[in-house]
């Protein structure tokens, strides 16, 4: 039995793990930690909208395993805060009981899929499957042979998803047609129900997205959404019927489903009331940490789903777990100021910083601060105890938090 146990393997996890064995290390206590989640890797997900995503992963046995950490793949099923203990459900299908002393709740979010006509048709960058099964379905469009809609693309919401995916499907679309004499053929086209750009983004960085589709080409709808998809058409609430053999869907994500078998309050997006120190309001000895957490980020905000939280969010909620267990003092969550980086596809990337979102870089600048995030800063080291444990200090900070 892991003294404590964090359920998911995705950056939050990976964090509240590293986090907790140090905490341990540094009280000369000796509890185990152990984390459970379904796959055997940590996924990437802030790349896969890009190409091959089936390698957008870090082995979590490389990353926690020289540290310690008992790993068990499963999916988390059932939650049992009073006689703290979960059940899971292994590959094979075998049940799993296991008992913990602290858990911390790092499952996660999903994307929310639409409920429309064809909607078993959409693609998505949600997760390694998702996004592989669009790779695998762009690399097979030549094999399609000419015919109306090709090689065009419709991407529904213009958030943060919608416009990385976007403009990166213009050039992964014009690689595949290239070869084949048909990079004329290729349109991508962004769907937003506002009736302004990228509504969610503020009107800071709007200008600069805004040029760089249409440097790139890329046809934004207003005021519009999809109501319908075929196999070889998009049909648009205006009731345009548009031959695309892509359509892909970016509408927001919720919080892992696990968040809503705990007695405890919730936001909009299923997130997990939590208190300055993410313990989670009304249920003892357990923490929520990334998207399935609304932590209070300053002031003004509480959290938003992303890399730039779930990292911290784990390191607070790791090392506050064993704290409580060996009776240290717990670290109120203090991450760094708000900021974002927006990739671009070939038309560079747009920073900004702060909540107004004030642009600070655009253009190559930006893109190769993009690519050192999403290349290297957010992979956590492998087969380095020292250094993840170096990391996994909640104070640890490097310019990548501030520049996420
Ligand atoms: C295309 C895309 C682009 C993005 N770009 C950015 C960006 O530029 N910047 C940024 O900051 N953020 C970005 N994000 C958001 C970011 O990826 C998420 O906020 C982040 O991954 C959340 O980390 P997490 O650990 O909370 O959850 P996840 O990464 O969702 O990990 C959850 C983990 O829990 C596991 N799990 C789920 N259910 C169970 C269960 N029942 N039992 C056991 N385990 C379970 C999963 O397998 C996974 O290991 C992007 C996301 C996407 C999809």
């Amino acid at each position: 039995m892991p003294d404590i146990l964090v359920v998911g393997g995705g950056f939050a996890g990976v964090w509240a793990a590293a986090a907790a064995v140090r905490a341990l290390r540094a009280a000369g206590a000796d509890h185990s930690v152990g984390l459970v989640s379904p796959g055997d890797d940590l996924v990437l997900r802030p790349r896969l909208y890009e190409a091959e995503p089936h390698t957008m992963r870090v082995p979590l046995d490389r990353v926690l395993g020289p540290v310690g950490v008992r790993r068990t793949s499963a999916t988390v099923t059932g939650l049992d805060p009073d006689g703290r203990r979960i059940t899971a459900l292994d590959a094979s299908g075998r049940a799993l009981t296991l008992r913990y002393e602290r858990l911390v709740l790092a499952s996660g979010s999903r994307l929310e899929r639409p409920a429309l006509p064809g909607a078993d048709l959409l693609f998505d960058v949600d997760s390694l499957e998702s996004a592989t099964a669009l790779d695998t379905h762009l690399r097979g469009l030549p094999a399609l042979g000419p015919g109306p809609g090709r090689y065009t693309a419709v991407v529904v919401g213009s958030g943060f998803t919608g416009l990385e995916t976007a403009t990166e499907l213009v050039g992964r679309l014009r690689a595949l047609a290239a070869p084949h004499g048909a990079a004329a053929e290729v349109r991508v086209l962004l769907l937003e129900r506002a009736d302004t750009l990228a509504p969610g983004l503020g009107p800071g960085p709007r200008p600069v997205i805004a040029e760089a589709l249409e440097t790139l080409g890329v046809e934004t709808r207003l005021n519009t959404s999809l109501a319908r998809v075929e196999p070889d058409a998009a049909v648009l609430s205006d009731g345009t019927r548009l031959p695309a053999r892509t359509v892909v869907w970016t509408g927001g994500v919720r919080a892992s489903a696990l968040t809503a078998l705990l007695p405890a309050g919730r936001d909009a997006l299923g997130r997990l009331e939590v208190d300055a120190f993410l313990r989670v309001r009304g249920v003892p000895g357990v923490y929520a940490a990334g998207d399935t957490a609304a932590a209070r980020a300053d002031s003004g905000h509480t959290t938003l789903p992303s890399c730039q939280y779930a990292i911290p969010l784990g390191k607070h909620a790791g090392h506050n777990a064993a704290a409580d267990l060996t009776g240290a003092a717990p670290l109120p969550f203090a991450p760094a100021p708000y900021v974002t980086t927006l990739d671009l596809g070939g038309a560079g990337a747009v920073s900004t910083t702060g909540w107004e979102r004030t642009v600070r870089l655009t253009g190559p600048e930006a893109k190769t601060l993009k690519r050192t995030l999403t290349g290297q800063w957010i992979r956590p080291p492998m087969d380095d105890a020292e250094e993840l444990l170096r990391q996994a200090d909640p104070a640890f900070r490097t310019r990548r938090a501030a520049t996420a």
